[in-house]
């Protein structure tokens, strides 16, 4: 086997693979799209309208998704908030994939957070820079296990919700989502190369706050396992 390996210069960094509930098999990462006030009440909450302007996207690092159910408070912040989501797993992809053929690009879901440095991200749009330094960093992205599309059909509507020890903060329904599934992935593919592998998180309700060290925080979404993460 180790014959075959090509000729690295460094060792080759491990592949990001996240758990399919209910079987050993894993889902290999390749890309994360995230969108940005996808539900009406969050963009109120941020000071934004919520009319239905273009989406806007930004990125995670596939290695930021984390399943282990741990999530160590990052360096360099003091006000780091939960946003739950529902993480979109693509099987398939292409360039301007119609609306209405979207869904056969879809793997699975799986319920996640996109954890914010919210204070730095702040500091970032004031300045009109990206902020990756406020989203994309270790261990930002818990994910829980995938449901596939196979067995659990293509959720549009239900609850999702975060709670942190217990207390409700954020509540919702994915049929408040202003850019649906479909729509997220027709639209991104019109400026990227989509593929197997690819990671869409579907942006989160309102009720976005801090969390401490200590915290436990859950992701419900009707349908999918509950996510349990804590905060060390
Ligand atoms: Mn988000």
């Amino acid at each position: 086997m180790e014959g075959a390996m090509p000729n690295f210069v460094i060792e080759c960094p491990p592949v990001v693979a996240l758990p399919v509930a209910g079987t050993a098999a894993r889902f290999p990462v390749r890309r994360v799209y995230c969108i940005g006030r996808n539900y009406a009440a969050h963009a109120i909450e941020m000071g934004h309208d919520p009319d239905r302007e273009d989406p806007f996207f930004f990125q995670k690092n596939p290695d930021n998704l984390d399943p282990s159910g741990r999530f160590p408070y990052p360096p360099m912040s003091g006000d780091v908030h939960h946003e739950a989501e529902m993480a979109v797993m693509l099987k398939s992809g292409g360039r301007n994939i119609p609306v209405d053929r979207a869904l056969e690009c879809v793997f699975g879901y799986a319920p996640a957070l996109d954890m914010t440095r919210r204070d730095l991200q702040g500091e970032q749009k004031k300045l009109g820079r990206p902020w990756e330094i406020g989203k994309a960093f270790e261990g930002s992205a818990p994910v829980g296990p995938i449901h596939p599309a196979a067995e659990i059909g293509h959720p549009d509507q239900g609850r999702i919700g975060l709670s942190v020890n217990g207390e409700v903060r954020q509540e919702g329904d994915l049929n408040q989502m202003i850019w649906k599934v479909p729509e997220q992935i027709a639209y991104l593919s019109e400026y990227y190369e989509l593929a197997a592998g690819d990671v869409i998180l579907s942006g989160t309700p309102s009720g976005v706050a801090a969390v401490a060290r200590g915290d436990v925080m859950e992701v419900t979404i009707a349908g999918l396992e509950t996510l349990r993460v804590a905060v060390v």
